[in-house]
């Protein structure tokens, strides 16, 4: 007899945190391992955030709020989402989740039924389609092409829809990938979208994560039917480097906003109390951080970029935004399982192999390290790859 419900039977432990812990293991041992594994900044949380939420813990902010947050961090959502994504909210329409993951499972939960299907362009984040099976739905992977900077594109979009679709997930900047998606883009997914009213998911979390002067657009900004279709999801963790405050949030149509906020109410309640405080000042303060940190992301990611074009027997796309590298290995073979692990027990590098993310030749290096640690990183791969 199974401990475990049915419905886990095929569900997948985070493979991201295997090889995170596998390398953390190592370097306790101090074995000196480059760690490209994290899919988390390497930076800290801005003083002046952190100062807000002491400050809170200090005025006695430490009971429970309404379940989808304090009203004045959602005020402050709804005039970011105005100000920086052109989509005119209304605070009912925003929750705040513990997590932008959190926000995407709410989301699922809310919208999706046994039996639908919920298509998620490869690849993928690691999550999305252990969050469709566990609501019970379907996931509908599409494998997008590295000719397209692994961007779904409307023919396939189409090609996948079916009865039974009831979700599309889009994830700009994305990751692994690091790609981004233009307006025009967007517009023609929506298109197909609209044509069979299909929820969009959009995961906006790596949104001022971007480079080469690439611009963020967000689906529901782009007309009232998009909107209306458009669940937005951003959050705190990466832009803000607040990975562990656990704090993302969700702007959605009427109904939908509704359901999570019921979800939210007897599963999670509020996001924790204080950390929103936090959150309030994040969204509030000197926006320059963002712009500091931009800076620091994009010198690694040139600096990464010209070292991975120095090895012949791997591809690489570009990435635009969030601070990933995803490496094509085909060449290589191996299998992605295999190759992160002799990457890691022989040459000290930790990277997260692609099977993750649903395409098994790769591996993806996060840039969110600093730049000693990519040096040597890269010298390593480039030995690793030269005897390969
Ligand atoms: C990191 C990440 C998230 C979740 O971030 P939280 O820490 O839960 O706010 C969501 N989507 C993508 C694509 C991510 O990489």
């Amino acid at each position: 007899m199974s401990l475990i419900a049915e419905k886990f039977s095929q569900i997948e432990p985070s493979q991201t945190l295997a090889i995170t812990a596998a390398a953390k293991n190592m370097k306790d041992q101090g074995v000196d391992v480059a760690s490209f594994g994290a899919g988390e900044p390497d930076l800290d949380t801005p003083d002046f955030i952190k100062r807000a939420c002491i400050e809170a813990l200090e005025e006695g902010k430490t009971k429970y709020t309404a379940a989808t947050g304090i009203p004045e961090l959602k005020e402050a959502i709804r005039e970011k989402l105005l100000l920086d994504n052109n989509i005119d909210y209304s605070t009912k329409q925003i929750s705040v989740n513990c997590g932008a993951k959190h926000s995407c499972y709410n989301a699922i939960l809310a919208t999706c039924d046994p039996g639908d299907e919920v298509i998620i362009p490869a690849p993928y984040w690691t999550s999305y389609p252990e969050m469709v099976r566990l609501a019970g739905a379907e996931p509908y992977i599409v494998e997008t092409k590295k000719s397209n900077n692994w961007k779904l594109t409307p023919e396939e979009f189409e090609n996948a829809l079916g009865g039974a679709t009831r979700m599309v997930i889009l994830n700009t900047p994305g990751n692994p990938t690091g790609s981004v998606y233009s307006k025009e883009e967007l517009e023609a997914l929506v298109e197909v979208a609209a044509s069979e009213d299909v929820i969009i998911l959009s995961d906006e979390i790596y949104e001022k994560l971007i480079y080469n002067d690439k611009k963020h657009v967000s689906v529901a900004s782009l007309s009232q039917e998009a909107k209306d279709l458009t669940i937005t999801i951003n959050g705190f963790s990466k832009v803000y480097a607040m990975t562990g405050w656990r704090l993302g949030y969700t702007a959605a149509p009427q109904e939908i906003a509704d359901a999570i906020s019921i979800i939210q109410s007897h599963t999670t309640s509020n996001p924790t109390t204080f950390a929103q405080y936090g959150a309030v000042a994040a969204l509030k303060g000197d926006q320059q951080i963002i712009g500091d940190m931009v800076d620091e992301y994009d010198m690694r990611r040139q600096y990464m970029l010209s070292r991975l074009q120095e090895i012949s027997n791997i591809e690489i796309v570009e990435p635009d935004g969030a601070f990933y590298f995803l490496v094509d290995t085909t060449q290589i073979g191996l299998g992605s399982m295999n190759l992160a692990e002799k990457l890691l027990s022989r040459f000290k590098v930790a990277a997260v192999p692609g099977v993750a993310f649903g395409h098994d030749n790769s591996i993806r290096f996060s840039y969110a390290t600093g730049l000693d640690v990519i040096k040597t990183g890269m010298d390593r791969f480039q030995e690793f790859c030269q005897l390969h």
